[in-house]
């Protein structure tokens, strides 16, 4: 009888135990980095009833859903409607993603990995230059006509302002034309 039990006990567990190890990839409302972008994880029920990991980005509109075999998928908002495309450059999303508290010890170790100078004006015409951590995602800017730097996040409220929104934004080839 013993026997028996233990059997049945492993069948039902078999299906389950995949599905578990999905819901355990991430950690609910947990922030990472993917690609040089902060993200946050959060486990989402579908319509379908399907249960999916999603990356909420910095742009509400646009977010990344991972699937079981651990492909990502962008998730761009048009309207009321969604374009969807298949992210083919990484094997794996965990090739591109780390957690940030991970990613942030590694740059206050080795300092930041910033990405080529980009240059703008800001809406009042005075230039500034910026640059993103491939690392930990976070953005440094500066105005060159009087030697002022500043860093987000700690800075977000003065950079939204400076930028007229523009910056923080998504970085990189895989996601930064998203908006
Ligand atoms: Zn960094």
């Amino acid at each position: 009888m013993p026997q028996i039990i233990m059997e049945a006990i492993a069948t039902r567990q078999s299906p389950s135990a995949a599905s578990n190890s999905y819901q355990n990839l991430f950690v609910e409302g947990g922030y990472y980095v993917f690609d040089g972008n902060r993200v946050i994880a959060r486990f989402r029920i579908g319509r379908n009833g399907v249960g999916r990991w999603r990356l909420e980005t910095i742009d509400p509109g646009f977010s990344l859903v991972i699937t079981p075999d651990l492909r990502s998928r962008k998730y761009r908002g048009i309207g009321s409607s969604c374009l969807v495309q298949i992210i083919r450059k990484f094997e794996s999303v965990f090739d591109a993603l780390k957690p940030l508290d991970e990613a942030v010890c590694n740059c206050a170790q080795h300092g930041h990995a910033w990405s080529p100078t980009q240059s703008r004006l800001s809406y009042a015409d005075a230039p500034y230059s910026w640059q993103w951590c491939l690392v930990c995602g976070a953005e440094q800017l500066w105005f060159p006509e009087n030697a002022e730097c500043l860093m987000w996040p700690a800075d977000a409220a003065e950079i939204a302002v400076r930028t007229a929104g523009f910056l923080p934004r998504l970085h990189g080839p895989v996601v930064g034309r998203a908006s």
